[in-house]
């Protein structure tokens, strides 16, 4: 089974129902139906599944069932949610092969990176049930008694995933909230919902109680809204665009909810002359065209110290081209197409006529949703290219004069996510290290994302952290008992 003909629409009308996925062969079915959406393989353009939406008030059965399934899943003994977690984990790892092919067809990952991604949701699962047992108070030193600290569930949380790594993404706010004791609804992309309703199966197959997590398909502006806006979810995750991370944040201030944003971003590559300069360009290409560029930490600013400029992209041109563009079930291949025929439209409109091209490769003719590898080289380091976030195979190279000159170009614009320094000189990388406003920085990498150490963005790139040590805590309360021992 591979989820596209029998998965489970969870939250519908209180009950365990099991709704199944159609397959339809025309957009003509989704018209007939509005209440549903068609799953689209973007790689070859053909439908995979029609997705029943879940309605607001779908939404709100799924969160009454969520809070009930929540009071048991926090009476349980920390032992005993911890080993249904790693049972959740084992279950993932024995269908990893599968949950990667459903991924590789609905979302066009490579099948490298769906396979990582697969494991990523079954390391994040068994990191996060290493947590329930640790999840340790305090013991602070007052007079006339003893004051303890306690980490409280929240209740129940609402993820909202994106399309661009839907499982790992959705992993990383369901695994340390239910491992924390609480309930999830999760509202996957409606573009990208096929893994998110398998990956629920798998927790009810791995025995966790009926209800606690649950997956909401449909659109963000109908059944994403619902869960942001429901009263009984007390903290909202959210990762997407950086437009809509403001709504959620203004609807859930609204309620005083907790949120964790994480947004867009337009991280840079500095490179200084003192650098490794053909490691740096053998691992520039794909910094910024890993998942054909929708990534939020894509590397898509490669500063070059001017001195070294034209070496550089005397390097980094071949690496570009030698991009395998393709099939993305084949293991040969590096880059798939982009999700969907309108985001390559809003990707191919940055790249204007005007705009020299440093570097550009090829890509597959025919159907799917494909787009060169391209790297332009902008005599304006403030146009759109270069200062909004493209989420494609995109980059610009610009070149700077000095650290200052570095730190300028690489603080000027409202995100602050990630980045990378290529150089030899230990003092200088911690200097530029600290310089940088973004939450997550490498030298001589490109490395971004580890599920055990933390992860989140400075400015418009987000609001709290995700993962790393503390990610089971985000998804408590801090409560605080002293007791008299007076007589
Ligand atoms: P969105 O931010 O609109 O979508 C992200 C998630 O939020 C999806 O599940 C979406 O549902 C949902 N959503 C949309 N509107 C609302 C709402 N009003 N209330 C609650 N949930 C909502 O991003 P897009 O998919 O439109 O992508 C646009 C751009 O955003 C990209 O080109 C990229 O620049 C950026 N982006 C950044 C990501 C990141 O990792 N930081 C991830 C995705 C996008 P649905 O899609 O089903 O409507």
């Amino acid at each position: 089974m591979t989820g596209t003909d029998t998965t489970r629409t969870a939250g519908t009308a209180g009950t365990r129902t099991a709704g199944t996925t159609r397959t339809a062969g025309t957009a003509a079915a989704r018209d007939a139906d509005p209440g549903s959406h068609l799953v689209l393989n973007p790689a070859t353009e053909e439908v995979l599944a029609t997705v029943p939406a879940a309605s607001p008030a779908e939404v709100d059965a799924a969160a009454r069932r969520a809070a009930g399934a929540q009071e048991g899943w926090a009476a349980l003994a920390p032992g005993d949610r911890a080993r249904l977690l790693r049972r959740f984990a084992a279950t993932v790892d024995a269908r990893l092969e599968e949950l990667a092919a459903l991924e590789v067809r609905e979302a066009g990952h490579t099948v490298g990176g769906a396979r990582w991604e697969a494991g990523n949701v079954r390391d994040l699962l068994e990191y996060a049930a290493g947590g329930v047992e640790r999840l340790t108070g305090r013991q602070i030193p007052v007079g006339g008694g003893v004051d303890l600290t306690f980490h409280e569930p929240i209740g129940v949380v609402g993820v909202i995933a994106p399309w661009n790594f839907p499982m790992p993404i959705a992993a990383w706010g369901f695994a340390p909230a239910l491992a924390a004791g609480n309930a999830v609804l999760l509202k996957p992309a409606e573009t990208t919902p096929l893994t998110a309703l398998q990956l629920a199966e798998l927790a009810l197959e791995a025995g966790l109680p009926d209800g606690l997590l649950q997956v909401l398909p449909g659109a963000g502006p109908v059944t994403g809204r619902a869960v942001v806006d429901h009263p009984l979810v007390r903290k909202v995750v959210f990762t997407g665009s950086t437009a809509t991370g403001k709504e959620v944040m203004a609807r859930c201030a609204a309620q005083v909810k907790r949120v964790t944003l994480e947004l867009g971003g337009k991280s840079p590559s500095i490179v200084f002359r003192d650098a490794d300069l053909e490691r740096a360009a053998a691992a520039t290409p794909m910094s910024f065209l890993d998942n054909a560029g929708q990534d939020c930490c894509a590397r898509t600013r490669i500063l070059v110290q001017r001195e070294v400029y034209d070496e550089f992209l005397g390097l980094l041109e071949p690496a570009v081209t030698a991009v395998a563009v393709g099939d993305p079930a084949d293991p040969a291949t590096d880059m798939g197409p982009l999700i969907s025929a309108a985001h390559r439209d809003r990707v191919a409109a940055y790249v204007t006529p005007d705009l020299p091209v440093a570097a550009r490769g090829t890509a597959p003719a025919g159907p799917g949703f494909w787009f060169p590898p391209t790297v332009l080289a902008p005599a304006d380091p403030g146009c759109p290219a270069a200062t909004e976030e493209v989420f494609g195979p995109v980059a610009v190279v610009l070149p700077f004069d000095d650290e200052a000159d570095a730190l300028r170009l690489a603080n000027a614009g409202r995100y602050g996510l990630s980045g990378s320094l290529w150089t030899r000189d230990v003092g200088r990388a911690l200097r530029m290290a600290r310089g940088v406003r973004a939450g997550n920085l490498s030298v001589n990498s490109h490395a971004s994302v580890r599920y055990w150490t933390p992860f989140g963005g400075f400015g418009e790139s987000g609001l709290g952290r995700e993962l790393g040590p503390d990610a089971v805590a985000y998804f408590t309360e801090t409560k605080n008992v002293f007791i008299s021992s007076e007589e």
